[in-house]
């Protein structure tokens, strides 16, 4: 049984549509099974009606036309239940409801099942036969089974509202949604460019050839031609990206050098294959390796190694590239749209990015980060196609796409926009103020950096110092580990350019879901595995040397501090506090003369939480990682769409351990900040300034917001507010609370990070 629903699975994942998937599913299922009938219906939401939308075994006249209410017959009370509905039969059962069209009177014995996806009834799937029998428990399971692995493919075509196209009256579109993750926040309103690559690597054809030397320099002449093709991009991009991105370029041209990739193809070159085919080969081979792998990382790298294969193909099929006319406002639309793709459109065009594949931290979402573009990544179900030239919305706080919007819904979104940009007009002004409540309480707010870019944007908001530079940022666009005098030089430049602020830099957290290509880490469990100062502290020579360089690079200015991530025990703080002393004194020998920095530790293991009075002992500074504690607290992935609603800061169990940690912290006379994603939202920045935490740092874009927000409350205020959650037993009704609290005094348009805006 299982082998027939793994065939199932894999046929219908593999159609080429989704009415092909639901006819074949229907078929295959009623072959499985034996029965006469398999029909599935689905939920049609604005209809508020169950659609036939494929079977084998009625009549296909029906498919498509006949519907059912939502508590109307078999089908309706199996949604209604949400549990299957098994009848000997369905005649004598008072819920039944004769649909005459379908021609189903021969069919007695009747099964249903709900197709459900995250916790709703998207269908119901529905076997039938001419016996009066029961199906007994093992078609039953079935049933369920296939259903429950069936659902995404069912969730996929109800999301992209396709199949529903055909019955729609000619009245217009209903608004479609799209649901992927948050890229980059804000919102953007334009139409869909789709790049797509000028090549179809996948198209080329295996052929032999004889003058192998001319099918090598064949390809030489194509190399030489793309690589001052990225060339070009580069420069394009030194104008709106840091010199420190070009790394990204770098990449590209160092799997250009002749004895990477290329000496991969001329193999099958000299072994007869013609440049186009031995290059396909290759490609694929690598993409294969790439996407089977865990880690995001490497899998992202896939999508680099194909993008280049493109570009030589398009050269050595010696055909203009397409001839792409970006509009003013262009959505960048496509499966995986690489950094260097990006940088081909003039950036004064881009109003928003998609990507259907991808996550938050693919190179793509980085660079649209730094140059603060609306991006949503990961929208799978987007029909990429049917979206090009077509006005799309991009809602990058919630990381949803919407099509076909109604005149009130884009209305909606302009407003937002407009206020928006109102809003950061407005809020410029508070650049030079300070962070103080009405009542005269400060709070340093600081920045997130990990890009070069990140620097500009954070000083034209005042940031006072960085309170987490992510270092493995700079190593994750590169190729290899960045030597000591490279990582010296990126180092440098953050510091230079907050002094006398501090710069916090965090040594090299990788792990989870940040691995770098050439340093793959695969594990069953990467969240609960080798992270952080694990790594680290298993590799000194790499911690040796990325410390030696921070040391070397704070050289004269004096603001530089250390912090350690994913600390579980006192003995990894004090065993990395040792090699820092180490390289100190190293650095110091060389002739230095540097101060020894302030060390600090991450908090962002519920461990760590019950440990912050010892780990306070030892060092001078702590700050929560409130992304990783959330995760671990909860027990729930912070890129797992499918537990993203579970995902909640405002958790008492979150609040409360973050807390412990300041009074624990503050027990030991050690100061306490937040780096995590709470200190850049209005409502828990607040919060977390009445717990008494001595710095914010935040993603630059939502730094003045929180200013705003600090300078418009008395501190009296919020210790209240405090006071009220901290009685509080439910995240959800914390965070409707704090908003509802904020909006009434006041701070209703600071809060656009957490509202749903649709
Ligand atoms: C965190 O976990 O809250 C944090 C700031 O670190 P990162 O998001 O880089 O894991
Ligand atoms: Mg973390």
């Amino acid at each position: 049984m299982l082998d027939t629903l793994r065939r199932i699975v894999q046929e219908v994942n593999n159609a080429a549509d989704i009415p092909s998937a639901l006819n074949l599913m229907a078929k295959r299922v009623r072959d499985a099974m034996g029965t006469e009938v398999c029909s599935i219906y689905l939920r049609h939401e604005e209809e508020q009606r169950y659609v036939l939308m494929a079977s084998e075994g009625l009549k296909q006249e029906a498919v498509g036309h006949v519907s059912l209410g939502l508590s109307e017959g078999l089908v309706g009370q199996v949604g209604l239940r949400e549990e299957p509905v098994n009848l000997e039969d369905a005649f004598s059962h008072p819920k039944f409801h004769y649909l005459a069209e379908t021609g189903e009177d021969p069919f007695h014995a009747f099964l249903g099942v709900p197709v459900m996806h995250h916790g709703k009834v998207l269908g119901v799937m529905v076997v039938q036969q001419r016996d009066v029998r029961r199906f007994d428990q093992s078609e039953e399971a079935f049933l369920v089974t296939i259903s429950a692995q069936l659902s995404a493919v069912i969730a996929h075509a109800h999301a992209s509202g396709v199949l529903f196209d055909q019955l729609d009256t000619g009245d217009g579109l209903l608004p479609s949604f799209y649901d992927g993750l948050p890229g980059c926040p804000g919102a953007a309103i334009g139409y869909g460019v789709l790049l797509f690559p000028a090549a179809d690597l996948s198209a080329v054809p295996d052929r032999q050839v004889e003058d192998v030397s001319a099918e090598i320099a064949r390809l030489d002449d194509a190399l030489v031609r793309v690589r001052q093709e990225v060339r070009d991009l580069a420069e394009r991009a030194s104008k709106s990206l840091g010199t420190e991105e070009q790394a990204l370029f770098d990449v590209y041209l160092r799997m250009l050098d002749r004895h990477a990739l290329p000496a991969e193809v001329i193999v099958h070159i000299r072994e007869g294959q013609w440049a186009q085919g031995a290059l396909r080969t290759v490609v694929d081979a690598h993409v294969r390796n790439f996407e089977m792998m865990d880690d995001p990382y490497l899998r992202e790298r896939a999508a680099d190694v194909r993008d280049l294969g493109r570009r030589v193909l398009a050269q050595l099929q010696s055909q203009n590239r397409r001839h792409i006319v970006f509009p003013d406002d262009c959505i960048l639309l496509g499966e995986d749209i690489s950094a260097p793709m990006l940088m081909e459109v003039p950036r004064e065009r881009i109003r928003g990015i998609v990507t259907t594949r991808g996550s938050r931290n693919s190179h793509m979402a980085i660079v649209a980060r730094a140059m603060g573009i609306p991006t949503v990544v990961g929208a799978q179900n987007l029909p990429l196609k049917k979206m090009d030239d077509k006005e799309i919305i991009v809602d990058g706080f919630r990381g949803r796409v919407v099509a076909n919007a109604s005149p009130e819904l884009k209305e909606q979104f302009e407003e937002i926009i407009a206020e928006e940009a109102n809003l950061q007009a407005g809020l410029e002004k508070l650049r030079d103020e300070p962070a103080e409540t009405l009542d005269g309480v400060r709070i340093p707010l600081q920045v997130n950096t990990g890009l070069m870019t990140d620097i500009n944007r954070s000083i034209e908001r005042g940031a006072e110092g960085v309170g987490l530079y992510r270092t493995e940022i700079p190593f994750m666009v590169r190729d290899r580990f960045p030597s000591e005098e490279e990582q010296r030089v990126i180092y440098r430049e953050q510091l230079a350019a907050f002094a006398p602020h501090p710069v916090t830099m965090r040594t090299l957290d990788i792990g989870g879901d940040k691995s770098l290509s050439y340093f793959p880490i695969e594990e069953e469990n990467p969240f609960l595995g080798w992270r952080g100062i694990r790594v680290t502290l298993d590799h000194p020579e790499i911690f040796m040397v990325q410390v030696r360089a921070m040391l070397k690079a704070s050289d004269g200015l004096d603001n530089l501090r250390i912090m350690l991530p994913m600390v579980t025990s006192v003995i990894e703080a004090e065993e990395a506090q040792h090699l820092i002393h180490r390289a100190w004194l190293e650095v110091r020998d060389e002739g230095l003369d540097i101060a020894m920095p302030q060390v600090g530790v991450m908090i962002e293991v519920p461990a760590a939480v019950y440990q912050a009075r010892a780990l306070a002992q030892r060092v001078d500074f702590l700050s929560i990682g409130t992304n990783d504690l959330t995760q671990y607290l909860l027990a729930v992935d912070r890129n797992n769409r499918q537990v993203a609603s579970l995902y909640n800061s405002y958790h008492p169990a979150v609040l409360h351990a973050i807390l412990h940690v300041v009074e624990q912290a503050h027990e030991e006379g050690v100061p306490v900040s937040v780096c995590g994603e709470m200190a850049g939202e209005v409502g828990s920045a607040l919060l977390l300034m009445a717990m008494g935490v001595n710095a914010l740092s935040m993603n630059a874009s939502n730094l003045l917001k929180v200013k705003a927000a600090v300078r418009q409350v008395k501190a009296s205020f919020t210790r209240q507010l405090l006071n009220e959650v901290l009685a509080m037993d439910n995240g959800e009704v914390i965070a409707a609370y704090v908003d509802l609290q904020l909006d009434k005094a006041g701070l209703g348009e600071l809060l656009r990070n957490r509202k749903a805006l649709v």
